[in-house]
């Protein structure tokens, strides 16, 4: 009898433990568990990189429906650091961030960087560690073609302006226009939804991101200008220098020999 319970005992404690092996070899988290080195060396190790970009951002981050693929500036950026780091563009995974979820996954180790239209900003500083600046933006308006709104002045008691969960635009516009109602949404594209059906007068993001949206529908423009900077920066996990440095360097050498104006050239027209 207690002999049986003990096998008992050790066979439960045997599928446990090979229940939480399983778990771990499932598990697809960019960093891995061999914690004595660092991340530049982990990246090396593993050779990939894996990357958080937009999938819903025309010319910066877009999954195009046919192809699969993902699209854009921020994309063709990625690839070139993955060439640098790694010797191939190839050498990089591509997984979905929205402005939200960003740094809690790259907090996470899902991912090894953010390459996301992300605007460096003291506050973020506290939880990230971002590359030098390698875009500018500014934050603008995006409007129906008619609308009375022609910028900030015309955003009032009553007025609805839609912005996106986690961005500073969301932040910024309440600072600006402190009358507004600010309705948040998950992403960008049920940003510009929302604006196509009515449920507000403006949407506020980077003038990049809008001219994407502009793009996809000629119907809406941009308003006011911009009223903010948002230099765009690479994050990373918080204290590692190495990563911080290859990044860098790598895109010191793009700009250098001309791929960042190619890749620039290609997204950007307006800027
Ligand atoms: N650049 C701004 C930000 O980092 C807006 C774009 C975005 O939501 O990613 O929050």
């Amino acid at each position: 009898m207690f002999k049986s319970k003990k096998r008992k005992l050790g066979l439960i404690l045997f599928l446990a433990l090979s229940m939480l092996l399983a778990a771990c070899g499932k598990d697809e988290k960019a960093s891995t568990t061999n914690s004595s080195k660092n991340a530049l060396e982990q990246i090396k190790e593993r050779d990939k990189i894996v990357i958080g970009v937009k999938y819903d951002t025309r010319l910066f981050g877009l999954k195009n429906p046919t192809s699969g693929e993902v699209e854009g500036f921020d994309i063709d950026i990625s690839k070139q650091l993955a060439k640098e780091i790694l010797g191939d563009e190839k050498k990089v995974e591509f997984k979905e961030v929205t402005s939200k979820t960003r740094i809690p996954m790259l907090n996470n180790g899902d991912i090894d960087a953010i390459v996301a239209t992300m605007t460096i900003s003291e506050e973020r500083k506290k939880e990230v560690d971002f590359s030098d600046v390698y875009f500018d933006a500014g934050q603008s308006l995006l409007v129906k073609k008619g609308s009375p709104i022609k910028g900030l002045q015309d955003l009032k008691k009553g007025t609805k302006v839609l912005a996106v969960k986690g961005s500073t635009s969301a932040i910024n516009i309440r600072e600006k226009a402190p009358d507004a109602t600010v309705l948040e949404y998950e992403n960008y594209t049920e940003a510009f939804t929302a604006l196509k059906s009515g449920q507000g007068d403006a949407l506020t993001t980077d003038d990049s991101i809008l001219y994407g949206m502009v793009d996809q529908d000629p119907n809406y423009q941009l308003v006011g200008g911009t009223f903010t900077e948002e230099p765009y920066g690479i994050a990373v996990k918080k204290g590692n220098k190495e990563l911080v440095d290859a990044i860098n360097n790598a895109l010191k050498k793009m700009k250098e020999d001309g791929r960042y104006d190619e890749i620039k050239n290609k997204w950007i027209k307006t800027n």
